[in-house]
């Protein structure tokens, strides 16, 4: 069974969510206070964060970037009380996989709860993926570039996988919406600029010479690294 910790003040936001969840078939552990759900997200085996961003006790997003740090690959889900742009943002930077704006239906949070899921569990094993001396294994989910470690959230490792299987290949914002998130956001936000800034950052930041190009008015092209061997796909 997933265990789900669920990190929010309202009351009965709370109780809703929480009875649902359950009927649904997760194990569901409810802190209403932000520092002792980061102790219990620091501390104990959660399979997915369902965090509230407006705490009265702590900042969700302070919450989100610890977390972050300890764990780059648990899954993150922001609940915003505030539909606004700078919000979302925000909690993307923080390191959240996804956000929900509140009020939601129900449906959409479990819909999402179950792709961040599949996706922190994505196939392992059989395959690492390489471009030179940059290499992704799906198995830990984490990344290296020579004996540097990339430090990836959930989302970011499945986008630069998704780059490295499609490299050279111009792929458009609808594309790249649709098979890394599983669902289309509304258009307008910046969603995939935010974590292509991630990547290119972390990609610099060890040394690795890839490069994720804009193609103005249309996406993204991942340009490999120098030691690229040409057949590799
Ligand atoms: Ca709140």
């Amino acid at each position: 069974m997933h265990r789900i910790l669920l990190i929010e003040d309202e009351r009965q936001v709370a109780a809703f969510v929480r009875q649902g969840l359950e009927e649904e078939g997760y194990a569901v552990e409810w802190e209403a206070a932000g520092r002792e759900g980061l102790r219990r997200a620091l501390s104990e085996p959660f399979d997915l964060i369902l965090l509230d961003i407006r705490l009265p006790d702590h900042n969700g997003l302070e919450i989100c970037r610890e977390v972050r740090r300890h764990d780059p690959a648990l899954p993150i889900l922001m609940l915003t009380a505030l539909d606004s742009v700078e919000d979302r943002v925000e909690g993307l930077r923080a390191g959240a996989d996804d956000y929900l704006p509140k009020p939601f239906a129900f449906n959409e949070l479990v819909a999402r709860i179950e792709a961040l899921m599949r996706r922190s569990r994505l196939e392992p094993a059989d395959r690492t993926h390489t471009d030179g001396p940059l290499e992704l294994d799906p198995a830990t989910r984490r990344g290296f570039c020579l004996s540097e470690q990339l430090d990836l959230s959930t989302t970011e490792f499945d986008l630069l996988a998704y780059f490295l299987a499609r490299r050279g290949q111009v792929l458009s914002r609808d594309e790249i919406h649709r098979d890394v998130w599983g669902h289309r956001f509304d258009r307008g936000t910046n969603l995939i600029d935010v974590y292509v800034g991630y990547l290119r950052r972390k990609l610099r930041d060890v040394g690795c010479d890839a490069e994720i190009e804009t193609v103005r008015g249309v996406g993204y092209r991942y340009r490999p690294t120098s030691e690229s061997t040409p057949t590799a796909s």
